[in-house]
């Protein structure tokens, strides 16, 4: 394998915070091995129309408690297509990167796949995603943030809910997975959440409302991910409206939507986007590629691109009970 000399370095797909704290480990502990690194602007967009800087140990000063990227995030079209790689592959060699560290989400690194696979090129990935939905890690960074956003929102619209004693459904984001949902539930003590994952097992509308739920509350909260799977919180209270009218519930709708993104990193945002960007400097000094920088029970593993952007992490089962049982 070429010798590396300078690591490109890029943020795509959705912002989380601990992005920053993410650059600002990798180009530290990049310069401190000896690399030079490059900083490419608004993920796959930056490598496709050139936007290329040098990132020096002062360029990240100032920025691990800020959420967002630095380095901008975009969505990339170009990038799926042939050409798109074709041109991004270009400005690599005109830049002279020799190895690229991609911090985003699924998509994010299945476009690293792709191009490393289809280049022989070396990257190493950081999952960076509010959703924690990759699997082979416990955490993506930023998911700790979310969820305690999430609680805060929802302690205050429970003051309302309480007041007026009404059922608040609660949108927060999850497409296809229901971490955000199940654990900002269980930790703002909402009543019940509804998650794409068990949509294919029960109905898990009917289930709750016949469940009595309400039987000794006048309130309550309920969170539903934001997914085609539950129908969101827009679907799930139309249809309590509409098949359940003789509970005469007095129904609510809040959708969390951005307010989940933003914010100053948590503690253990910062640490894990620390840790992990400095392994993925670990994990290219030691010659790996196509892998994704994973935390397992707090210890850092290697997570192939292909296992990494697999479907389907499963979710605790056990905090479902664990919801229905404090709910009562
Ligand atoms: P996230 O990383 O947050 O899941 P997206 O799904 O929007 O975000 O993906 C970010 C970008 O990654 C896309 O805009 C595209 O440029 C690139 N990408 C995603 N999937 C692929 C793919 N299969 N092949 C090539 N590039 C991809």
């Amino acid at each position: 394998m070429a010798e590396i000399k300078t690591i490109g370095l890029l943020t795509s797909g959705g912002d989380a915070p601990g992005m920053n704290a993410a650059i600002r480990a990798v180009t530290r502990a990049a310069i401190f091995n000896g690399f030079k690194v490059k900083g490419i602007y608004r993920g796959y967009k930056g490598l496709v129309d050139d936007e290329i800087v040098d990132l020096q140990t002062q360029s990240v000063s100032g920025i691990m408690h800020h959420g967002g990227t630095i380095l901008k995030t975009a969505r990339c079209k170009e990038f799926m297509t042939v050409e798109g790689r074709q041109q991004a592959h270009e400005n690599i060699k005109k830049h002279g990167i020799d190895a690229l560290v991609v911090i985003g989400g699924d998509g994010s690194l299945s476009g690293a796949r792709q191009f490393a696979n289809e280049f022989d090129f070396p990257i190493v990935g950081i999952p960076g995603t509010i959703d924690n939905d990759l699997n082979g890690t416990d955490h993506t960074i930023g998911y700790d943030t979310a969820l305690n956003t999430i609680m805060w929102c929802v302690d205050r619209i429970r003051d309302t809910a309480s007041s007026h004693e009404r059922l608040f459904i609660i949108e927060v984001m999850g497409r296809e997975s229901g971490f955000l949902a199940l654990n900002g539930a269980i930790a703002s003590g909402a009543e019940a959440a509804i998650i794409p994952e068990m949509s294919t097992e029960v109905d898990q509308l009917s289930e709750l409302i016949q469940s009595g739920f309400r039987k000794s509350k006048n309130s309550s909260i309920v969170l539903v991910a934001e997914s085609p799977a539950t129908g969101g919180a827009m679907g799930v209270a139309e249809r309590i409206r509409k098949e359940f009218p003789q509970y005469n519930l007095r129904v609510r709708v809040t959708i969390l939507g951005h307010l989940q993104r933003g914010g100053s990193p948590t503690a253990q945002d910062r640490i894990l986007a620390s840790r992990m960007g400095a392994a993925a400097i670990d994990a290219l000094l030691e010659g790996q590629r196509n892998i994704m920088i994973g935390d397992d029970d707090e210890k850092i593993v290697y997570v192939p691109f292909s296992k990494a952007i697999r479907h389907g992490k499963e979710i605790d089962r056990d905090l479902l009970e664990l919801l229905k049982k404090l709910s009562i």
